[in-house]
């Protein structure tokens, strides 16, 4: 092995691969696809797993043109594979238009969030994928093909949350909304009694709601209100009567200054400058943590805090935040959120993997029987035949990539096992 292909952006995963691919033009890529025995793409390596890992070519879009084409008219955009939500978010609302959610950092590539069922917060706001109209492909021979939503159906709810299995995405149309102001505020000290009682009330006080708790008690220090901004400038606060407001700019995790957070207090912005929780000026190169999440049925919410509860001691030497948000349910085979209005417990760790693992494997016993389907690009340990069990659209997702790739060009190691292994 020569150069080495580099590490994910948490420093965790170092890449098999020799070496990066960086083609300039779709010819280009065309070729690498085509004469390669196994391909993946990195997208901004932002997952916390073996996700997008190979020992084959390990391929960036990054260097391919930034394609941003909106269409005004029919409130889309066509987005090419290597774009990132921040690049994206800023020239859609120079548009008059607006992505209908964000997830918390907007650095994070387009195709690779889409891949993994990447999310924001919002009863009513499905993840990220659900804006996904059209999916452009190269398959493993390097030839396009377009899975569309209204000429596709089946094949193409299978093709959106596709974990970067069936071929490279050169591109994904988007559905938009007009651009909408909002105003973010902060509000501290909810007991978890108190969320267990109102959980329906808190979760939709706002368009999107997180809420975060280290679990050293059983309340959740912050939380944060995203709520679309009415058209006086003096538009009352939302009526939250559970917890009280904050007085200062917060940082999720305690201690850490607010600086790179977006804007709170209700002061109005932009949708794209108030619906991730960290600032696109801010471009953290790496960083210091892991990353888990489970996402378990809405029904199972209640349960499931209460189950994590239990572990607050357990999670304290190595829990920096866990954050509570709710997620539409879509029919996208591969979703986390498929066939349920879901509820998303996310963790931050210290990035220490031997003693992380250890207490993920505690919480995964813990939410046992509450149908927990963990995110597709963070660090989990479920059993690969349980984990396809939770997912019922699975043996359909399995023909799909059976008939696009019989070779298994796009299924790496990681894929393998999860696909396939006990
Ligand atoms: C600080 C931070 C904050 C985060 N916040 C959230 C959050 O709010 N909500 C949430 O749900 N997740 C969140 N995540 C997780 C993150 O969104 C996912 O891991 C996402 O998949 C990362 O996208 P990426 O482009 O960095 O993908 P990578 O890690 O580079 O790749 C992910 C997968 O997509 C595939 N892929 C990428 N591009 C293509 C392509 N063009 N064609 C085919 N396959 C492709 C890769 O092969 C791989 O399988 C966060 C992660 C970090 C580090």
């Amino acid at each position: 092995m020569a150069d080495g292909a580099g590490s994910n952006w948490a420093g965790n995963i170092v890449f098999s691969a020799d070496r990066v691919h960086r083609p300039g033009t779709l010819d280009a890529l065309r070729t690498i696809v085509a004469g390669s025995p196994r391909v993946r793409v990195l997208g901004s390596g932002h997952s916390f797993n073996r996700i997008a890992d190979t020992d084959g070519a390990l391929v960036s879009l990054a260097g391919l043109p930034r394609t941003v084409d909106v269409d005004t008219a029919a409130g889309t955009v066509r987005v090419g594979g290597g774009v990132r939500y921040a690049e994206l978010a800023r020239k859609v609302h120079a548009q008059g238009l607006a992505l209908h959610n964000m997830a918390s950092l907007p650095h994070i590539s387009v195709a690779g969030s889409v891949a993994t069922g990447t999310h924001g917060s919002g009863d009513g706001a499905g993840s990220l994928a659900t804006a996904v109209r059209a999916v452009e492909l190269l398959t493993a021979d390097g030839d396009p093909l377009t899975l569309d939503r209204e000429k596709d159906g089946e094949r193409f709810a299978g093709s959106v949350v596709a974990l970067g299995a069936l071929g490279v995405v050169t591109s994904l149309t988007l559905d938009l909304v007009p651009a909408f102001e909002m105003r973010q505020s902060v509000r501290t000290g909810l007991p978890l009694a108190v969320l267990e009682e109102h959980f329906d009330a808190i979760t939709s006080a706002a368009y999107s709601v997180s809420l975060f708790t280290d679990w050293r008690a059983p309340r959740f220090g912050q939380v944060w209100l995203k709520r679309l901004a009415g058209p006086a400038p003096d538009s009352p606060e939302p009526d939250f009567p559970w917890a009280a407001r904050a007085t200062e700019a917060m940082h999720p995790v305690p201690g850490m200054a607010a600086t790179h957070c977006t804007e709170q207090h209700g002061v109005p912005g932009p949708w794209h400058a108030r619906l991730p929780h960290f600032r696109a000026e801010f471009t953290p190169s790496n960083g210091s943590e892991l990353q888990s999440e489970y996402l378990v049925p809405r029904q199972h919410g209640v349960a499931a805090l209460r189950a994590v509860a239990e572990l607050g001691t357990v999670m304290a030497p190595v829990l920096q935040v866990c954050e509570v948000r709710t997620v539409a349910a879509d029919g996208l085979w591969l979703s986390p959120a498929e066939g349920r209005d879901t509820v998303a417990l996310h963790f931050t760790w210290i990035k220490d993997t031997a003693a992380v693992v250890p207490v993920i494997r505690r919480l995964e016993a813990a939410l046992d029987g509450l149908d927990a389907r963990p995110h597709w690009g963070k660090v989990f340990t479920t059993a690969p035949a349980e984990l396809r069990g939770r997912y019922p659209r699975m043996a359909d997702f399995l023909a799909l990539r059976g008939s696009l790739d019989p070779a298994g060009k796009f299924t790496n190691n990681f894929l393998r096992r999860l696909l396939f292994e006990d």
